[in-house]
């Protein structure tokens, strides 16, 4: 069994604007362990972006505990590397010089490393391109070699293939399957995908809204490299839709005043 590396405990968020307060999590209880692929999905709204900026460090107005190896999370650092649904790149540099960011190339250690980024992202032969000569795709694949540039613990990502068309974000799935497997990092990963998030994960976490909170958390026992046609595939699936059926059906008597 392998260790806990993030536990998140009694959290709790609310935001205050001029229009009064919004609970945006409500006491969330979550272990992840150390090299575990969690997928967390549910509908707009439900604080997933909000959790995952908490776990970052980019969010410190909470409630509660949330611990990275047994430290309180009190802001962003290299060990959490942060993937946005954009890629986020300067146009102005290359795509090496993107991964590397405010490191040297001329450093021999940095330069070993980028290189053997790019290879593990496929965007060999793509060094010295700029941002807007590459795909959405591999310019996503960029941002995702820049991220494990300072080897985080822990890889977060916020509906990072929301943008792409079906066949790149099934190739993004493989590639990112691969990180995974070749690094044995932690994955959390957030979608409203149904087929991605189990076809990703170790774990699916369903978030429901008002306020955001864990619904169920699902198992995915498949073995790699899973098939979306299969038929285990497609019964966890059912699952997964049974579940937010239901959200629907609350959400239905919460907005008819029952
Ligand atoms: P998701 O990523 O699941 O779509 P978010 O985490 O972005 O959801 O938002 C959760 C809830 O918190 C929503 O009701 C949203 O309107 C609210 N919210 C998010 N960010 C802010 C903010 N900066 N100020 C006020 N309310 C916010
Ligand atoms: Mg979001």
């Amino acid at each position: 069994m392998s260790e806990v590396l993030l536990e998140i405990s009694h959290l709790n968020k609310t935001f205050q604007s001029n229009k009064g307060s919004v609970q945006a999590l409500h006491n969330i209880q979550l272990n992840i362990k150390e090299g575990e692929f969690l997928t967390v999905i549910g509908p707009s709204g439900c604080g997933k972006s909000t959790l995952l900026k908490i776990i970052a460090g980019l969010d410190t107005q909470y409630n509660g505990s949330v611990k990275l190896g047994n430290l309180q999370v009190v802001g962003p650092g290299i060990e959490k590397g942060f993937i946005f649904q954009e890629p986020r790149l300067f146009p102005w540099l290359t795509v090496e010089k993107n991964i590397a960011a405010d490191l040297s190339l001329k450093n021999a250690d940095t330069r070993k490393k980028v290189d053997e980024l790019i290879e593990l992202v496929r965007l060999k032969g793509f060094e010295k391109s700029y941002p807007r000569e590459l795909s959405g795709g591999m310019a996503q694949r960029v941002a995702i070699a820049r991220a494990l540039l300072r080897n985080p613990k822990v890889l977060l990502l916020d509906e990072p293939f929301g943008a792409l068309d079906a066949f790149t974000r099934a190739h993004m799935q493989e590639v990112l399957i691969d990180i995974w497997q070749k690094n044995k990092m932690t994955m959390i990963f957030v979608t409203h995908d149904i087929d991605e998030a189990i076809y990703l994960a170790n774990r699916v976490v369903i978030l429901k809204p008002r306020p955001g909170s864990i619904r169920n958390i699902v198992p995915i026992d498949l073995p790699f490299p899973r098939k979306k046609s299969n038929v285990s595939f497609q019964e966890l699936r059912f699952k997964v839709l049974n579940e937010f059926e239901k959200i629907e059906e609350l959400e239905l008597i919460d907005s008819s005043g029952i």
